[in-house]
């Protein structure tokens, strides 16, 4: 990690913090808030939420945002990721009900659409962290997805995983898709890994609005 980090690790163990005071009015804050307005300056979200890891990080806006309700993903997105991160199985303990649309190599907005009933909680899409669907493929961009949300009033979310802040084909390196790319095509919440491309400490982060 940068030395930088390091210093203010050891900054924070050494002496009481203010993690929960706004000293400028001598109240009670809020310990989301100091990160909120980093991560603002970095991706543009309005609002942020930090957790134990990504895994946590969806389970909480499933179960906030879906629970008792229906979730709608494409069958080309229902990933597994190593350790136990299965994402039927999570939409399971957020008491959500998944709904699949499309097929595994193709998914058009239209089949969202075909499948929003007053029963449906959320629209999710999943990125394909660690495989990739090759040929005849279809998948809806951010922007469609959003507008579908906001057209059916209904919250849009993505599991982005890694989530790179920087683009890393500058690099040479495979695009990797980026949050504040989402989040300013009106993607309600995203949520990343802390500890992927981000390089941090273990941690799941919710980006999102206010409201
Ligand atoms: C890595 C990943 C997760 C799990 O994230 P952790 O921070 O390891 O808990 C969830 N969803 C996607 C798409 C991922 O790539």
């Amino acid at each position: 990690m940068a030395e930088e980090a390091i210093e203010a690790v050891a900054q924070v163990m050494r002496y009481p913090v203010t993690l929960e005071y706004t000293l400028n009015d001598a109240a009670r804050g809020h310990r989301d808030r100091i990160l909120a307005d980093l991560l603002y300056e970095l991706t543009g979200a309005e609002d942020a939420c930090i957790v134990n890891n990504n895994a946590a990080a969806v389970l909480l806006m499933l179960a906030t945002i879906a629970a008792g309700r229906q979730v709608i993903v494409s069958r080309g997105e229902l990933v597994e990721i190593g350790g136990a991160f299965r994402l039927p199985e999570v939409m399971k303990q957020a008491a959500c009900q998944l709904v699949e649309v499309g097929t595994t190599n193709r998914t058009y907005l239209q089949d969202y659409q075909r499948a929003i009933n007053e029963e449906t909680g959320l629209l999710m899409k999943v990125h394909n962290s660690n495989y990739s669907i090759l040929g005849f493929t279809a998948e809806v961009e951010g922007h469609q997805f959003a507008q579908l949300g906001a057209k059916y009033n209904i919250a849009t979310a993505i599991d982005l995983g890694s989530g790179a802040l920087i683009d890393m084909s500058q690099y040479g390196l495979p695009a990797e898709p980026m949050p504040q790319q989402y989040l300013a095509q009106g993607i309600d919440l995203v949520s990343i890994s802390g500890d992927k491309l981000l390089g941090g400490p273990q941690a799941g982060i919710i980006l999102g609005k206010i409201g």
